[in-house]
């Protein structure tokens, strides 16, 4: 079985954090389970957020591991056809740059165009991500398909010792699983960074399966599908429900429009839930181009579709079930039940994409002590700070306009849990809400090593940068 200890590497002084644990990891020291030495840093997920944290560990002398259920950037990976909308200066976090450079690596932007560089998810990975993943590596401890199961601490149960700092004299826990193997690793702290692609939203009324919807689950692609590049024959020549009235969903409308223009018989439904005149809020004078386009084209198809496609809008969808042609006279299709402003409207499709959102996989913390939003299902303390800073009596501007730049600089109270030393970090600490920039993960990270450095390191102490609005 392959097993991961921590390998006698952590109080460390700042500074000298790289030197030592090159020399700790991967280069030569044995990797095994069998020394009980505690890591001070657990990272759960190599996204953007993971290896900042990461990142921002090394630098400061904590003795760190990363736990990646796929590889590296895993979810940025699964839309890497997509182009960000928030430019390559936004999407690299200040210490994963920082050790990027010192490691001789190029900036993950062309000369030419600089760090306005719009970049798609694979080139934030390529670029980015897994040259960041690389130079770290002999640093810190970076798992590839390593999924952590479920998260504890060693013997206090949730109920024990609540919200007090008692709870510390305990490490945690990481059940984890490696193919088929399941070992243990222990940490002093412990970063959730493992986003919430994994886990799609379901499609029916008030957020709940529609009827039907778990026992065809299999026939609704429920991701961002690549209908021009790998999905190509998934789409071409057939009719497709999009329900979502986000990004994702804008996204895939638009890829399916063009693809009617190539390829006959190609249409779509786009269904969104809202009585809004266009499907997508346009910000005036919005800052981030690529997210202003995005809107404003799926607006104008939404008003103006290809021959054979349309918009309806106030849809939920009711029902669903796959319907399964005479032997041998085509594949099945899936019959949807939709009310549409209260009234039904049933109608079969070929594909069904659901691009309805994302929520948080809390069974990984569940024998913790954490708060949660009872709107978001994220951490209470991250929650409330964004109603808050909106500035709103009801923090309607930040919580609920679509507007990720409305956030304010990330406050490190926001994001302590009644579990000292547990931080949830990156779009997962959001929870369902999907107005996330990796900017904001990337404070938050800041925050919470300064805050992990001060209790494991109080001599030398912690102060995360402040941050620009
Ligand atoms: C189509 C699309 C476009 C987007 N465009 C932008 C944009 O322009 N700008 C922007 O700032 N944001 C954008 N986002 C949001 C973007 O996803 C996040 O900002 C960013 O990926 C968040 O990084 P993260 O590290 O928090 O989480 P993720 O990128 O989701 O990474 C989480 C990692 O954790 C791993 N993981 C999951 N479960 C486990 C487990 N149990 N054990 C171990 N590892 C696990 C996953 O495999 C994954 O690698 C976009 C999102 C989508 C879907």
């Amino acid at each position: 079985m392959d097993v991961i200890a921590r390998t006698g590497v952590g109080a460390s002084a700042p500074g000298q954090a790289l030197a030592r644990l090159a020399g700790a990891t991967d280069n030569g020291v044995p990797d095994n389970l069998e020394s009980p030495q505690i890591w001070d840093l657990a990272v759960v997920g190599a996204g953007p957020v993971g290896l900042e944290a990461a990142a921002l560990g090394v630098e400061a002398g904590l003795g760190t591991i990363v736990l990646e259920a796929g590889e590296v950037g895993e979810h940025v990976a699964r839309w890497g056809w997509a182009e960000l909308f928030s430019p390559a200066s936004m999407n690299v976090g200040p210490a994963g740059i920082r050790v990027l450079l010192d490691s001789g690596s190029a900036p993950p932007w062309q000369p030419a165009s600089g760090p306005d560089e719009v970049h798609t998810g694979r080139q934030l990975r390529e670029r980015f991500l897994l040259p960041l993943a690389d130079a770290l590596r002999s640093a810190a401890r970076i798992r590839d398909r390593t999924e952590v199961l479920a998260i504890s601490r060693t013997s206090f149960l949730k109920g024990d010792e609540i919200a007090s700092p008692r709870r510390r004299a305990e490490p945690f826990r990481l059940l984890v699983r490696q193919s088929d193997d399941e070992c243990v690793v222990t940490a002093r702290a412990v970063f959730d960074c493992s986003g919430t692609y994994g886990r799609p939203a379901w499609a029916g009324p008030g957020g709940a399966p529609a009827v039907g919807e778990r026992s065809v689950s299999d026939a609704i692609i429920r991701h961002l599908p690549d209908p021009l590049g790998s999905d190509k024959v998934r789409f071409a020549g057939r009719r497709t429900l999009v329900l979502g009235d986000g990004h994702s969903a804008a996204t895939t409308v638009l890829a399916l429009s063009r693809l009617a223009e190539q390829e006959p018989g190609t249409a779509f439904v786009w269904a969104t839930r809202g009585e809004r005149p266009a499907p997508l809020v346009e910000f005036p004078g919005d800052p981030l181009p690529g997210r202003a386009g995005l809107a404003s084209r799926a607006n104008r198809l939404a008003a103006n579709p290809p021959t054979g496609s349309e918009w309806i809008r106030g849809a939920t969808l009711e029902a669903v079930r796959r319907t399964r042609p005479p032997a041998g006279s085509g594949a099945a299709r899936i019959e949807a039940r939709l009310s549409v402003s209260g009234a039904p409207r049933c109608e079969s499709f070929d594909k069904v994409v659901a691009n309805v959102g994302y929520e948080p996989d809390n069974s990984l913390y569940r024998q913790l002590q954490v708060h949660e939003c009872y709107a978001t299902l994220g951490p209470m303390n991250t929650s409330a700070a964004r109603m808050g800073a909106a500035g709103t009596e009801d923090g309607s501007e930040a919580a609920g306009s679509g507007n990720c730049l409305a956030a304010g600089p990330v406050e490190a109270d926001s994001l302590v849990n009644p579990e000292p030393d547990f931080f949830v970090l990156g779009v997962k600490s959001y929870g369902k809400n999907p107005d996330f920039l990796m900017r904001t993960g990337y404070q938050q990270a800041a925050q919470a090593v300064a805050a992990v450095t001060r209790v494991l390191h109080p001599a030398v102490g912690g102060s995360a940068p402040a941050f620009a609005r």
